[in-house]
């Protein structure tokens, strides 16, 4: 085993079904007692919801959080925070709520409790990403970790049956880098493990019957396993891939991780055989990125960058973008076999080890 620091975050995680009925416990343990509730325009009903629930200890909605985190849409959510004098805040949703949360309190330092309603994991994270004119930085920091994080599974219910699957497979992609990390630990490859395993098992139950109370219940569990993993230790290709296809081409988040997964996984084979033993183990195949290309094909997930909207043309800029100052990667970044490896997920082809095969 090689040395290793692991180091947890101080968060409390309170995990279940009808949970939600906590939330002004963890308020009143808090000191919050004017909290603004965040949701997209989407989940703007849910917010109302909540703030009924919480009556007095709330002080207003604010429902207009967008993906990735745009800093105008901040720096509205904040005129509302000093207007209402709210003292700290609730996130209900997927990411890009959790994303205006974190936005918030890096600026204000106001306690947060995030109800996370999708599989993206940023709650566990001190990860934010933001964007301005078009540029998305990313910057971690201890502040914009939550207090409290409340996973409730009657929630994840309502996702569609399209998010599930791609957030489902967005997680995954957390925990898969986190197994072959340079900085990888044995707790967090245990994590990494077990959430791999969750999700695969439960994400072909939820995609037949959405509303499958267990699989749910597995998937959560799973997915809180997998942000665990993206908050603990670095991240590799596979993030560096959608981190630049999704800022420059405007790719959606979830569905990009899901269509390129399998081709890093592929790509990384030869360098990482022990992390990909444990992922081939975890989804019950005998080939990790086959046996990922294939869970993906089975719960429904568009395989191909194509169909999510990127051009042919943009394969070549692709590639030499996610060359530019790579993050570490078990397999050196080589230009020409990633070139190869984003034309693949562009046609949604099967992943081809090339290291293997050249
Ligand atoms: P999202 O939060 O944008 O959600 C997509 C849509 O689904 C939204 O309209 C949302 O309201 C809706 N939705 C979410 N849960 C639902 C539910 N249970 N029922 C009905 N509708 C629901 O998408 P996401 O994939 O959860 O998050 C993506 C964002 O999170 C990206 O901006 C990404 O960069 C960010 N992210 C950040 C980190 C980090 O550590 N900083 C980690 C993962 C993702």
């Amino acid at each position: 085993m090689q040395n290793f620091t692991y180091q947890a975050a101080p968060m409390r995680v309170i995990f279940g079904t009808g949970t939600l009925r906590e939330l002004p416990a963890e308020l009143a343990r808090l000191g919050i007692g004017r909290a603004l509730i965040l949701a997209t325009p989407h989940q703007a009903r849910q917010a109302e919801e909540i703030a009924a629930m919480i009556g007095q200890r709330g002080v207003g909605t604010f429902a207009q959080a967008e993906m990735h985190t745009p800093v105008h849409v901040t720096e509205r959510a904040l005129l509302r925070v000093n207007e209402l004098d709210a003292d700290g805040v609730v996130a209900i949703g997927g990411g890009s709520t959790t994303g205006l949360g974190k936005a918030i309190a890096r600026r204000t330092d106001l306690p947060q409790i995030v109800v996370p309603t999708s599989y993206a994991g940023s709650e566990m994270t001190p990860i934010l990403g933001e964007t301005q004119d078009g540029l998305k930085t990313t910057q971690s920091s201890p502040k914009v970790l939550p207090e409290t994080v409340i996973y409730d599974v009657d929630l994840t219910l309502t996702m569609p049956p399209s998010l599930s699957a791609t957030s489902g497979l967005n997680a995954i992609a957390h925990a898969v880098e986190a197994l072959y990390a340079r900085d990888r630990n044995p707790i967090i490859s245990l994590m990494a493990e077990e959430g791999i395993s969750s999700l695969a098992r439960s994400l072909p139950k939820i995609h037949v019957d959405a509303a499958d109370v267990e699989a749910r219940t597995d998937a959560l569990y799973g997915a809180w396993l997998c942000g665990c993993c993206l908050g603990a230790v670095g991240m590799a290709l596979h993030h560096k891939l959608c981190h630049t296809l999704g800022g420059t081409f405007n790719l959606p988040h979830a569905e990009t991780h899901a269509a390129v997964l399998p081709h890093v996984l592929a790509y990384n084979a030869s360098a990482a055989p022990q992390a990909m033993a444990r992922i081939a183990r975890a989804i019950g195949r005998e080939d990790a990125a086959g046996g990922l290309f294939e869970l993906a094909g089975a719960i429904g997930v568009q395989r191909s960058l194509r169909e999510l909207g990127m051009r042919e043309q943009d394969i070549d800029r692709a590639a030499g973008l996610a060359v530019t100052n790579p993050y570490w990667n078990p397999r050196p970044v080589e230009r020409e076999a990633i070139r190869g490896l984003i034309a693949r997920a562009w046609a949604g082809t099967a992943p081809v080890d090339d290291a293997r095969h050249s």
